[in-house]
């Protein structure tokens, strides 16, 4: 028998793959060039050479019968052992071979990590706004969702929200540090809050409570901002790492979780996310992307160019009187919608062929997120288009 659930979530419309469907018909119509969509988080710079480099060498120069095998289910041990030495070299740590699972991108890390600590009755808890596909990874573990709503202050952590969300029954809390939809940052001092509230939980309900640490934008930072390591504030923590976004690699499916070397059931946890791999059927982490890895260690795509489109767009959506934050990290822009309904907004932006996405899917309704990893040139042309909304609203 067919399972509800699953044919549910399959015939679910995808807002953002609705809008970029409407986004082709109106290139097709109009010429891509007059279509200014901002709908999708799909690097739109080139990987860094050093990767095509490595891919080249290493099926040039390696036995392809090993390049392209499989490799043991958490991923082959040396470039497991290249990952521990890069992040104790860098936020030092302290992490070895056997902390590391490699997986099929962030979502795999996140599902797998999700259904290792997160079973029936208990709950997740994600801070709006998020990541959709946290709740469908929770809801597949069996789990239920909590959400905390928006600091809409600055989209860091709502503390007050927080406290009265956890409880007896709270298995674990995401963050996503820079966030996907708002760009923000976690700050040190909101870490070492968290911990702290965390640390007071586990010791009030006598249980573990996992931090989950989606990392998938941690490198995706401008003007000197830092992303502090969750591992060194917070025992309990899963670091759910990808390099689709770093190495501009989504396609290519390739990341990892770190199990925090310091967990207090740090073997069970271990064992739990390698099962949980296991039972969702990811066999091992693409084999050839694994042993590109090593090479390309700290490299990332070309973040200048976010940067250059970030501050355009910043500055140019000020003028016209929307408002926003200046997102710290990541790259999308969190704008508050002029009316109530952001869908209604996101519609009359149509009329200007802009192409954004409501805020309603990352629980935050009232706001759009605006994806810039897109060419400089499309921001630019798509500027006065943003003045001719804004002025459709007397913002200016
Ligand atoms: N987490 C966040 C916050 C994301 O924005 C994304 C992708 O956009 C993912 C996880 C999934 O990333 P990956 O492509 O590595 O699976």
């Amino acid at each position: 028998m067919i399972v509800k659930k699953m044919q549910a979530l399959g015939e679910k419309r995808s807002v953002i793959r609705e809008i970029f469907e409407y986004g082709n018909a109106r290139r097709a119509a109009i010429g891509a060039e007059n279509v200014f969509d901002f709908s999708l988080g799909n690097p739109s710079v080139p990987a860094p050479d050093a990767v095509n480099e490595e891919l080249i060498r290493l099926l040039s120069a390696t036995d392809s019968v090993a390049l392209h095998g499989y490799t043991s289910a958490p991923g082959d041990a040396g470039v497991r052992r290249a990952i521990a030495d890069y992040l104790n070299k860098t936020y030092g740590v302290g992490a070895s071979v056997g902390d590391l699972y490699m997986t099929v991108g962030a979502a795999a890390s996140l599902s797998a990590c999700l259904s290792a600590v997160a079973g029936e009755g208990e709950e997740v808890i994600a801070f709006a706004p998020f990541f959709p596909e946290y709740r469908v990874f929770t809801e597949q573990a069996g789990a239920s969702l909590c959400v905390v709503p928006a600091d809409e202050e600055n989209f860091e952590i709502n503390f007050d929200a927080l406290a009265d969300a956890l409880s007896a029954r709270t298995a674990a809390v995401i963050i996503n540090s820079p966030n996907n939809p708002s760009g923000a940052v976690i700050s040190e001092a909101s870490l070492i809050r968290l911990a702290d509230a965390l640390r007071a939980a586990e010791a009030k309900y006598g249980h573990v409570i996992y931090l989950i640490a989606d990392e998938p934008y941690r490198e995706l930072v401008y003007d000197g901002v830092t992303v502090p390591y969750a591992t060194r504030y917070y025992d309990d923590t899963l670091v759910c790492y990808s390099f689709s976004k770093s190495l501009s690699l989504p396609g290519e499916r390739i990341g990892y979780v770190l199990v925090s070397p310091t967990a207090k059931e740090h073997d069970a946890v271990y064992a739990a996310v390698c099962g949980a791999g296991r039972s969702l059927g990811y066999v091992c982490a693409p084999s050839l992307f694994q042993k590109l890895l090593p090479a390309c260690l700290g490299l990332t795509a070309d973040i200048d160019t976010y940067k250059t489109n970030r501050d355009l767009l910043y500055e140019g959506l000020s003028d016209y009187g929307f408002t926003l934050k200046k997102p710290e990290g990541a790259f999308y822009l969190f704008m508050k919608s002029p009316e109530p309904d952001a869908n209604a907004f996101c519609e009359r932006a149509k009329k200007y062929e802009l192409l954004l996405v409501p805020g309603d899917d990352f629980a935050c309704p009232g706001y759009v997120r605006i994806a810039y990893c897109v060419t400089t040139e499309q921001i630019r042309r798509s500027l006065p288009a943003f003045a001719a909304l804004a002025k459709e609203y007397g913002l200016h």
